[in-house]
């Protein structure tokens, strides 16, 4: 028996079309109709929050792979780390900087409390990032998704890279790290390329890409 597809479902229930997308993938489109990167054609959205994951638009156009799931860049191993995955691997990207994991480093920081503190009832990232050592703490995660997306930038030459998601708000001391380590790690004409920046849309990105995807994809009024 084949298996239900969500999408078939949700369009039997709400009556209308309904397309089923990666998150990450909805972010790029995003930006790319309404935010940073209306005037590009080749750039990385980052969505960095519980996971990490990369859209990517080449050429104009979201890159989702042969099955859809380009850009799983949360499960890329680091050399230092051990962490267990929830992918059954040690050393992923998101083990270290997921956003519970930073926000247990800001909480660690920022208060008397420890990294017990229960990292869900911590202001957004965008307040403590005004405090030094905060921004410390944040750069450092900034420093180590820049380790991977510095082989992104190798492989495939973005003119942007862009930073969305709940980390993402974060903005400058997360920008200023990512710059660190593509300039560090990155082919120097490749990182001489890119511009990093802080999502425009923040948490309205994927949103906002979902109401791009289905403006191009309903039939003309009329
Ligand atoms: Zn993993």
């Amino acid at each position: 028996m084949p298996r239900p597809r969500p999408a078939d479902e949700l369009g039997r229930r709400f009556g209308h079309p309904v397309s089923v997308a990666n998150d990450a993938d909805m972010g790029a489109r995003g930006e790319h109709a309404f935010g940073a990167a209306r005037s590009l054609d080749d750039f990385l959205y980052i969505k960095a929050s519980h996971g990490i994951g990369a859209g990517l638009v080449l050429a104009g156009r979201t890159y989702p792979g042969s099955t859809g799931i380009s850009g799983e860049i949360g499960h890329t191993r680091l050399q230092d780390s051990t962490n267990l995955c929830r992918c059954g691997n040690r050393g992923c990207l998101e083990t270290v900087v997921s956003i519970t994991e930073v926000r247990k480093q800001l909480a660690h920081v920022l208060s008397s409390a420890g990294p017990e503190t229960d990292p869900h009832s911590l202001p957004s990232l965008a307040e403590p990032a005004a405090r030094p050592a905060a921004a410390r703490v944040i750069t450092d995660a900034g420093r180590t998704i820049g380790l991977v997306l510095a082989d992104l930038v190798n492989c495939l030459n973005p003119a942007a890279i862009i930073l969305g998601g709940e980390l993402g708000a974060a903005g400058e001391p997360l920008v200023a790290g990512v710059r660190e380590s593509v300039d560090r790690y990155a082919q120097p004409a490749g990182a001489h390329a890119v511009t990093v920046m802080a999502s425009k849309l923040q948490q309205r990105a994927e949103l906002l890409g979902a109401v791009a995807t289905a403006m191009r994809q309903a039939p003309a009024a009329g």
